[in-house]
């Protein structure tokens, strides 16, 4: 298999985020798999196999995400995929509701603010602080790609429509978290349209993992391959798109 480069994906040691680094070295990448917990990392990493290896990486964490730039130029030399998929969707305080109750206990109107910015810190802080760590690598490289998994719930026109079925579920924390980062992408792709890295959002589908208690309909296999396939998009490929498929394109 041909060594197309490096390929970093944050929160790698589970769920979609663990099939994304599996499919990218399927595909001749040498995967960083990105890990608040080290250990975590390296049982993923040796699930993969060779080409992967784990790196120590919490996103909201400022020393963490500037020893792994440190050590990918170190270790690697180059850096040409970053898939920002971490995120949470609730912090411990209110893990194991239903998506319904948690909605309900975080309207607008009674959200916890700690809540609200606990969450907002590793899907949407966390993502533009990598971005920012890992940039002078990703413009070193030959044709970097970008890619931010977010979700469809965030659409602000999916969920300003009375016929949307997640409309009701919309709130501040984890939906419109995922709105700041389309937000966050947009504004990415625009600043880099000029150097041909193109940064492009996604979303996975509703996926079986950790993040809703299991309880999605899709594989991971399913929710991987569009931010792989957005991975891997050549030089004609679209930036600033916010994708469930090739020709599936989300309202932002
Ligand atoms: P998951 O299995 O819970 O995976 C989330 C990953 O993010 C875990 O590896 C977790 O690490 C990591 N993470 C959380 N906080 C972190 C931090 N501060 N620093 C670094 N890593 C952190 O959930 P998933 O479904 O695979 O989620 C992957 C992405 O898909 C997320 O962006 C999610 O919003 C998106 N998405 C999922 C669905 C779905 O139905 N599953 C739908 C739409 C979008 P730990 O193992 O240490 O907790």
């Amino acid at each position: 298999m041909q060594d197309k480069g490096v390929a970093l994906v944050t929160g790698a040691n589970q769920g979609i985020g663990l099939q994304i680094a599996k499919d990218l070295a399927a595909h001749g990448f040498t995967v960083l798999v990105g890990s608040r917990n080290f250990e975590n990392g390296e049982t993923a990493a040796k699930s993969i196999g060779a080409a992967a290896h784990a790196v120590q990486l919490d996103v909201t964490d400022k020393g963490s995400i500037s020893a792994a730039a440190d050590r990918i130029r170190k270790d690697f030399g180059r850096l040409d995929v970053l898939v920002n998929n971490a995120a949470i969707s609730n912090t411990s305080k209110l893990s194991g509701q239903s998506v319904e109750e948690y909605a309900r206990l975080t309207r607008p109107s009674n959200v916890s603010l700690d809540e609200m910015r606990a969450v907002w810190e590793t899907n949407v802080f966390g993502v533009l602080a990598v971005y920012q760590a890992m940039l002078p690598l990703l413009r070193e490289a030959p044709a970097a790609r970008i890619v931010n998994v977010s979700s469809g719930v965030g659409s602000l026109t999916q969920n300003a429509n009375p016929a949307y079925a997640y409309r009701s579920n919309f709130g501040p924390v984890y939906p419109a978290s995922k709105t700041a980062l389309n937000a966050v992408t947009l504004a990415m792709a625009i600043e880099l349209e000029a150097t041909g890295i193109k940064v492009n959002a996604v979303s996975p589908g509703f996926t079986k993992t950790n993040v809703n208690n299991y309880a999605g309909r899709e594989t991971v296999e399913e929710g991987a391959r569009e931010a792989v396939r957005v991975a891997l998009l050549g030089p004609d490929g679209p930036t600033g798109m916010f994708t469930r498929w090739e020709n599936e394109i989300i309202a932002w």
